[in-house]
């Protein structure tokens, strides 16, 4: 997502809308993609944020607009198949946003609405100062989900990936399947240190900057290697020995030690 904000925003920023054409009802549903689009149309983009796995678009007039690009969105340069909607800039250049399977989405925002909105929907960052173990424990509290499923949950802790989900459950010596309004407060504080020094070590391992530790799951070749257990099934855990196990969580695969991340 940081990625992709740095790719649009050098070709974005101070651009005036000129034509906003949008393609597919999905996008904007339940407005009408006329009446977002003529919103949009003349507007000048002041700044390009990514918020959790929002990217938000500020305007002149006050206006944002929220993209949250879920499976398969995405922005080109050029012509594309399954475009959903073009952003013609006063420079001539053409944006367009492709989208196969249409599960993303545009929400346009009054700016006084744009923090509330953003608040409801995202989590605190992992690595931020409102990520605390009391945050976390009450949000665990009041669910029964799989920790594993409850920790992927963007309302819970902004952008934590499958990767990290899991590295950070070995770390804290929990399981991925308890319950998680089981976890105790001991163990949610436990927990925000694991998360904060999984990130931290992958950030390292990257060299790169805070904003790219939302690593896509196809992540390759070394680093991989320096997961302790994800994508480590057959692999001796490297605090126990005991056999790493791919399972399944929330339809995710769920890498962890049987031994000392046992429930119950
Ligand atoms: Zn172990």
């Amino acid at each position: 997502m940081e990625t992709i904000r740095a790719q649009l925003a050098p070709r974005l920023e101070g651009r005036t809308l000129a034509r906003v054409e949008i393609l597919d009802p999905r996008l904007t549903r339940p407005y009408d993609l006329f009446e977002v689009a003529e919103e949009l149309e003349g507007d000048r983009v002041v700044s390009l944020e990514r918020r959790g796995k929002y990217l938000v678009v500020r305007l002149e007039s006050g206006l944002g607009l929220l993209v949250h690009l879920r499976m398969t969105g995405g922005f080109h340069w050029r012509p594309v198949t399954h475009e959903r909607a073009v952003l013609e800039l006063d420079d001539g250049s053409r944006l367009v946003y492709r989208d196969v399977r249409r599960f993303g989405t545009w929400l346009v925002l009054d700016g006084v609405d744009v923090e509330p909105y953003l608040t409801a929907k995202n989590g605190p960052e992992p690595l931020g100062p409102r990520f605390i173990a009391r945050w976390l424990g009450q949000q665990l509290a009041r669910r029964r989900a799989p920790l594993k499923a409850v920790l992927l949950d963007q309302r819970v802790v902004a952008g934590l990936g499958n990767i990290y989900a899991d590295e950070a459950l070995w770390r804290a010596r929990l399981s991925p399947l308890e319950p998680a309004n089981e976890v105790t407060a001991e163990e949610a504080r436990r927990l925000v240190r694991a998360i904060r020094a999984a990130l931290r070590a992958g950030i390292e391992r990257q060299g790169s900057t805070l904003s790219d530790y939302r690593t896509p799951d196809g992540a390759s070749g070394s680093m991989q290697e320096e997961f302790r257990v994800y994508g480590q099934d057959g692999e001796p855990c490297p605090r126990c020995r005991a056999t790493i196990t791919k399972i399944r969580v929330g339809g995710r695969g769920t890498w962890f030690c049987p031994r000392c991340q046992a429930w119950p």
